[in-house]
């Protein structure tokens, strides 16, 4: 079984990012960029399915600019085969991705694609269900446990209020959730290893795709700056405070 891990360029989670003056995104000039952290949960589930012996090859896909091929060598140093780079430097958005996704299905037909639930900069936990429908495959999205015997996989989802299992019939996307597993250290020796390992490089053309935005972004800003608080002397004045100024009991 191949497995397909899509893992995504982002500005690293310790990062504070600032929004620019001109309102119209963040700024990522020299700021430290990293793989998303939901990704690298997925390559490390695809890379423990391949150590249990119910994958053969894990094979780790990236679109856009030329620098995402260091987070596609950080997904080999975890344990990737191989991995694809679909390059632009256009902005996608997650439709474009997921159809991009969708042309390297077809290319390497894997029975499994796992990918975060979402990428940690634009939160939009769109790609998956997107590839899912594009593909018309069944889905599993937040996943906490994964279990694959022949062509079907069993997984467990994070939903409100407890756990869910659902069966699948291979081919299929799955999501990561947090609580997934958790990934292990790179190893020295083991990004020695990757910078072995091929990165094939694709262009959106060459894949029939166009990857032309469908949103506009009006503005990005800054969230509210939250006011200090205070401490109140006893729980009469809590309540007071509560009923008169908060007015919410
Ligand atoms: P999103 O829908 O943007 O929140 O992203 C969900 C997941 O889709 C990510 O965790 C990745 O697995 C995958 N993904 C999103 N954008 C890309 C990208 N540019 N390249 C590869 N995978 C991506």
């Amino acid at each position: 079984m191949k497995v397909l891990v899509p893992v995504k360029r982002v500005v690293d989670y310790n990062v504070k990012v600032r929004v620019k003056s001109d309102e119209s995104g963040v700024d990522i000039a020299n700021v430290k960029m990293s793989m998303n952290p939901f990704d690298e949960i997925a390559v490390e589930e695809a890379t423990r399915l391949k150590e249990q012996g119910a994958a053969t090859e894990v094979v780790a896909v990236s679109c856009g600019v030329q620098q995402c091929q260091e987070t596609l060598r950080t997904a080999m140093a975890i344990g990737a085969d191989r991995s694809v780079l679909v390059q632009t430097d256009a902005e996608l958005q997650p439709l474009a991705v997921a159809k991009l996704l969708k042309a390297v299905v077809e290319k390497e037909a894997p029975q499994l694609v796992i990918l975060g639930k979402q990428a940690i900069d634009d939160d939009a936990n769109q790609t998956g269900q997107m590839l899912a429908a594009l593909l018309n495959w069944p889905q599993a999205t937040f996943a906490s446990k994964v279990e694959v015997s022949g062509d079907t996989a069993k997984v467990t989802r994070e939903i409100d209020g407890g756990l869910e299992t659902i069966s699948l019939k291979l081919p299929a996307i799955v999501t990561t959730d947090l609580r997934l597993n958790e990934p292990r250290y790179v190893t020295l020796p083991n990004i020695m290893k990757a910078k072995k390992k091929t990165i094939d490089t694709l262009t959106p053309d060459e894949l029939g795709v166009d990857v032309a935005p469908r949103l506009k972004t009006l503005k990005v800003t800054e969230p509210p700056v939250r006011s200090a608080g205070v401490v109140v002397a006893d729980v009469p004045a809590l309540v007071d405070k509560l009923k008169n100024e908060a007015k919410v009991v």
